[in-house]
């Protein structure tokens, strides 16, 4: 229980790494927040977590969504203890095929929506509080088709240690946490045939050192030592866990 009585809201808490986050800090004591775009998915997943957890409705990639998520969290609860900056897509194209769209789609949900989540917490954190960004360890090599992501996964790993630095006077730390492939709904939202999802999978996992793919619950583990006081004296620091695929 080393998330006792603290407040955690996490991002895409209603699906994959995220939901097995907010599982592991409820189960470590702490009151959850999730906030996800799909009401639905949102609420069905806060039901799941259960107990007092609150599910907000908000896309990240819009900076007003995230005022007024942030507004509630502040009239229900008052504060925020540890935030989970955990939303995200993958899409893959070729560079060449890069269009402005799928450019912007991206950057905004992974690193603008990342980066105004932090921002808005802010006043809601107490000294000590701790942030979370969800990178990915695609972000310590080249990845063909992975341009876009890749590089909005790379942002996040200095914005965490610019904001260590930053925020440092008020003991807030800020972490980053990179999963290697993670078995979550994320691969069937990637708009590829079967076929295709698999041939990727497979590739994939030839990259991995310990030669499988890892579970969510495995990625929350980490986030949880972060988030907890267990990591007192971490900040600006990135916790791969990947199966050792950033180094092979
Ligand atoms: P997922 O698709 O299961 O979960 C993504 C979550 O983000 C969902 O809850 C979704 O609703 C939410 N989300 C997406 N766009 C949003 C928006 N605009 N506003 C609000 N919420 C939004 O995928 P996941 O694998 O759990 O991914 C979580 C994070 O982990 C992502 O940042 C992803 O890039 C990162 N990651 C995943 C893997 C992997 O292999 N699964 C590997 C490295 C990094």
């Amino acid at each position: 229980m080393k998330l006792q009585n603290k407040i955690a809201v996490v991002t895409g808490g209603n699906s994959g790494i995220g939901l097995a986050a907010a599982h592991e800090f409820k189960a470590q004591g702490a009151r959850v927040v999730i906030i996800g775009r799909n009401a639905e998915a949102v609420a069905r997943a806060a039901g799941e977590i259960g107990g007092d957890t609150v599910g907000i409705t908000a896309d990240v990639s819009r900076v007003a969504d995230l005022d007024r998520a942030f507004g509630q969290i502040r009239e229900q609860l008052g504060r925020v203890d540890v935030l989970f900056a955990n939303a995200g897509i993958a899409k893959f194209l070729p560079f060449g095929e890069v269009t402005e769209e799928f450019f912007l789609e991206q950057t905004a949900i992974n690193v603008k929506g990342a980066y105004f989540a932090a921002q808005k917490a802010l006043p809601l954190l107490p000294d000590g509080a701790a942030i979370i960004f969800t990178s990915s360890t695609v972000a310590h090599f080249g990845m063909p088709g992975s341009s876009v992501y890749s590089m909005t996964k790379a942002a996040l790993i200095n914005l965490a240690k610019t904001l260590a630095v930053e925020l440092a006077g008020r003991k807030i730390r800020v972490n980053v946490v990179s999963p290697g492939p993670i078995t979550t709904p994320i691969f069937s939202k990637m708009g590829l045939s079967a076929a295709a999802a698999g041939e990727l999978g497979g590739a994939i996992l030839a990259q991995v050192p310990l030669g499988r793919f890892g579970e969510a619950g495995e990625i929350a583990k980490a986030v949880a030592y972060l988030a907890s006081s267990d990591a007192a004296f971490v900040t600006g620091t990135e916790l791969l866990v990947d199966g050792g695929m950033a180094q092979a």
